[in-house]
């Protein structure tokens, strides 16, 4: 007779779970909750040098808190996805300001933080303070989604309701912490996206989606929609060594990042507009740059001045960056793209 699901799930991960990952070896609500907005979209590989550094630079939530938006962002310049670093940032001055710099254990009050849903603060009590939660991030859905051969995209309510009656009737009351764990791991490690590894798999025996040889059609894809393109003129200014950068309002696409002057109008037009003299324009390679919602198709320029009136271009949100030392605020990867190429001509 097969045991119970989360029998061989934590016997699986006795064996084969990681446990060595750095916000495993001191276990701590902030570190799992660090680690674990940085895991939402990212690979653990991709995640640990960036979980390392913020780590260092910002050990606990005071630091956090007490930290620039700029010193925030710029540890997250290239991962993407920054209303998460936006949101951490928000989620610390809150924690100190309410909980007395305490992270909160109980599950409302985790989930009324900026950027923490249920899962995510169910996975936060459940590996840093012991209590019992059900999680349900990508991993644990696609796991579940082939166990149980659950039809549908669980974008749809229904179809996450029901993957959330699945997660809860699984989560046993003992160990939670390591099963937990242990969903996440076995859907990183071994009911992969394209390949599962069912041959390996503690869930083999009752699975349902293996039985029906249907592995991959599970969880069903999100309907298509046609991704629309936008395109946009980004207009870098070269001044004896530095780069001209607005900061982006604080909400929306790459809010509160420093970027390139944007046009949609004819980049000549525009650039008589600033205070430059005897202005050199030469045309970047253009890119595109694609989000979940539309792509954007990048045509850079580099505008290269002999003189420039700096009062008229020292609004708050204008600043000067030296090409070869560190920028110290956030950029978006476009951003980072450009000055790449600007570095290879100049
Ligand atoms: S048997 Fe295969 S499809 Fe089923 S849960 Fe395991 S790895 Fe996923």
């Amino acid at each position: 007779m097969t045991s119970g699901f989360s029998d061989r799930v934590l016997a699986w991960f006795d064996l084969h779970g990681r446990k060595t990952l750095p916000w495993q070896e001191v276990i701590t609500p902030y570190g799992v909750w660090v680690s674990e907005i940085m895991l939402q979209q990212t690979q653990v590989t991709t995640v640990i040098p960036y979980y390392q550094r913020f780590m260092s630079s910002f050990p606990n939530v005071q630091a956090l808190a007490a930290a620039p938006q700029d010193a925030v962002l710029d540890h997250w310049t290239g991962l993407g996805y920054y209303a998460r670093a936006r949101n951490l940032h928000k989620a610390s001055i809150s924690i100190c300001e309410q909980h007395n710099g305490e992270f909160p254990t109980q599950i409302e009050d985790v989930v009324a933080l900026p950027g923490i849903g249920r899962s995510t603060a169910g996975a936060i009590l459940s590996i840093a303070c012991g209590q019992t939660h059900a999680i349900l991030d990508g991993n644990v859905k696609r796991v579940l989604a082939r166990y149980y051969a659950v039809e549908g995209w669980p974008g749809q309510k229904t179809v996450e309701n029901q993957l959330w009656a699945y997660a809860e009737t699984n989560t046993p009351a003992k160990r939670c912490n390591h099963y937990t764990q242990a969903m996440m791991d076995l859907g990183a490690m071994v009911c992969t996206r394209s390949k599962p590894r069912c041959d390996d798999c503690p869930l083999q025996s009752d699975c349902l989606a293996y039985a029906q040889g249907r592995q991959t059609d599970f969880p069903g894809k999100k309907p298509k929609k046609t991704v629309p393109v936008k395109k946009t003129n980004m207009v870098a200014v070269l001044y004896q060594g530095s780069i001209l950068m607005a900061q982006r309002p604080p909400t929306g696409l790459w809010g509160g990042l420093f970027g390139f002057i944007e046009t949609d109008d004819e980049v000549q037009a525009m650039v008589d507009t600033l205070p430059l003299t005897q202005a050199e324009i030469k045309t970047l390679t253009p890119f595109r740059h694609t989000f979940s919602h539309f792509h954007l198709d990048i045509s850079p320029y580099l505008v290269i001045a002999n003189d420039i009136n700096s009062n008229a271009v020292a609004e708050d949100n204008f600043r000067w960056f030296h090409l070869h030392e560190p920028l110290g605020v956030g950029t978006a990867a476009p951003t980072q793209k450009i000055i790449s190429q600007i570095k290879q001509i100049i």
